[in-house]
């Protein structure tokens, strides 16, 4: 890092989604932008794109693909008509694989900043005061200081701790070693049936782990609409995940080239013997250390930065984004939209984001998508609501590419048919999600849905069919 004392329109501290796009859009508003960030990879280089790029969701997608594939060779060509013989599964390649797109997607995200002017700073960033950032360099340089009249935080999040089962990235892995194993563990316990935990549990269940899941609360998926949760539930039970619930772990300990791990559920205590435990049991913000005791930085007692509709904090020109708030959900497209939304704010633009048609994806195989609201939040408030719902073996397009499992829900207002929520388990909820954003984002009706052309035959088409449900018209429902 060469970069000399500087002054800046805009310091973005950390280059996760939130912060990145923040430094873009702040330099295409003509503004003169800084970006620090501390990720450093395994070879010592910077790696830009944060946990999205580095250790969540592309990393976890690239293994799911090549885990999908290996499923499928071992167990899903016969009916193909097609038999392969020797097939040979090589971790350490795979691993190198999404390596290689992580290392292409944070250079893509480099190059744009080089295109954009943006300066770059590998380091650790700290707020000093309202308009001074402190950049400790990651080559162990000698710190210097950056000034600019806005500032804006964006250091994500990471894993919470279970003090009860330590991390020692051998026995007991974290989230991040979990998607770096170079050997497949016989017998995987989760800690958490969350987000994380699921995505984990499809890719080593795939690539032939034994995957038992501990989950402390006693419904699955509790914010998921409750039929889509139930459906998920089936689905990976019969993939063969053991999902056990209300299971509350109390100790977790190495032992003989084995974890043992102790749970307690409503029938007593139980132990069990593992190869490798992953702990995914929720994420805190990434705010210690994020500013000196003079900045005055208002947080919460967890860590969340206090911010007003705006983003901004409680220091004049200081903004936190993404999952440094309580502001939106810990999703990398709410801190994307955030990161917009301020450098428009900084240029005096104000385009608001509407927290409300927020989409929401768990990428398991098949996906979960939804948006807006539940069905069990609208009997909470007592609002009259219709449905139609449609199950993919219906749909043509489905059952010639054998994408048969799932469901969509459409839910929408009984008297105005405003389209209230839209929930998907299936092949392509994540793509599916867009159109239900977009009907959603302009007020369509159910009406509208269903008097929508869709191209026959599409996994789109359980759209419009669950939206011809809710008055039974449905035309291909058995
Ligand atoms: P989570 O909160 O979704 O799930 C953690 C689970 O661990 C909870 O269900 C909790 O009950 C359980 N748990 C906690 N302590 C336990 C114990 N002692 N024994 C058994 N179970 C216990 O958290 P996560 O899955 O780690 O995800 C963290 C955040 O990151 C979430 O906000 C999530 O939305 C976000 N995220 C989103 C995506 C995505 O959009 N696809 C991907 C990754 C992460």
């Amino acid at each position: 890092m060469s970069k000399p004392e500087s002054t800046y329109d805009v310091i973005v501290v950390g280059a996760g989604p939130a912060g990145y796009v923040a430094a873009i859009r702040a330099a295409q508003l003509g503004l003169k932008t800084a970006c620090v960030d501390h990720w450093t990879n395994i070879n010592g280089d910077p790696s830009l794109g944060g946990t999205y790029i580095n250790a969540g969701c592309v990393s976890s997608m690239a293994l799911l693909e090549s885990a999908k594939i290996y499923d499928l060779m071992r167990h899903g060509l016969a009916d193909h008509g097609i038999s392969v013989e020797n097939i040979k599964l090589d971790l350490p390649k795979m691993i190198d694989r999404k390596n290689e797109k992580i290392a292409r997607l944070s250079r893509q995200i480099l190059n744009v900043f080089a295109e954009k002017k943006i300066n770059y700073y590998h380091g650790q960033g700290k707020l000093l005061n309202a308009d001074q950032v402190s950049v400790t360099p990651a080559d162990g340089a000698k710190p210097i200081k950056l000034n600019a009249p806005n500032i804006i935080l964006a250091t994500g999040s990471t894993s919470i701790d279970l003090p009860c089962a330590p991390i020692d990235n051998e026995f007991i892995v974290d989230t991040t070693y979990a998607l770096n194993m170079t050997s497949i563990p016989k017998r995987l316990g989760i800690i958490g049936s969350g987000v994380i935990g699921l995505e984990l549990a499809g890719i080593w269940n795939r690539l032939g782990s034994e995957v038992i899941l501990l989950e402390a609360q006693e419904s699955f998926l509790p914010n998921v609409d409750h039929q889509i949760a139930a459906e998920a539930y089936k689905i990976y039970s019969n993939q063969g995940l053991d999902l056990r619930l209300g299971a509350r772990v109390t100790s977790a300990k190495k032992n003989n080239n084995k974890v043992v791990v102790d749970y307690q559920n409503p029938e007593g205590s139980h132990t069990l013997r593992l190869d490798k435990l992953i702990v995914a049991t929720g994420r805190k913000p990434n705010s210690e250390n994020i500013a000196a005791p003079e900045a005055e930085l208002l947080l919460d007692e967890n860590g969340y930065i206090h911010v007003d509709e705006n983003c901004c904090t409680t220091v004049p020109g200081v903004y936190a984004i993404g999952d440094l708030t309580l502001l939106g959900p810990m999703l990398a497209h709410k801190g994307l939209e955030e990161g917009v939304f301020v450098a428009e704010h900084i240029a005096n633009q104000h385009n608001p984001i509407n927290y409300n048609i927020m989409p929401s994806v768990i990428y398991t195989d098949p996906e979960i998508a939804w948006v807006g609201q539940t069905e069990q939040a609208l009997q909470a408030i007592g609002q009259k609501y219709r449905t139609g719902t449609f199950t993919l073996k219906s749909n043509g397009r489905a059952e010639s590419i054998d994408k048969t499992e799932g469901l969509v829900k459409i839910i929408t207002h009984a008297e105005t048919d405003l389209i209230l929520g839209i929930h998907i388990i299936g092949a392509n909820a994540s793509e599916l999600i867009a159109e239900a954003v977009l009907a959603m984002e302009f007020s369509a009706s159910g009406e509208d849905l269903a008097r929508t052309i869709h191209a026959h035959p599409t996994i789109s088409e359980v759209l419009h069919e669950a939206a011809l449900a809710i008055e039974n018209r449905s035309l291909h429902l058995p």
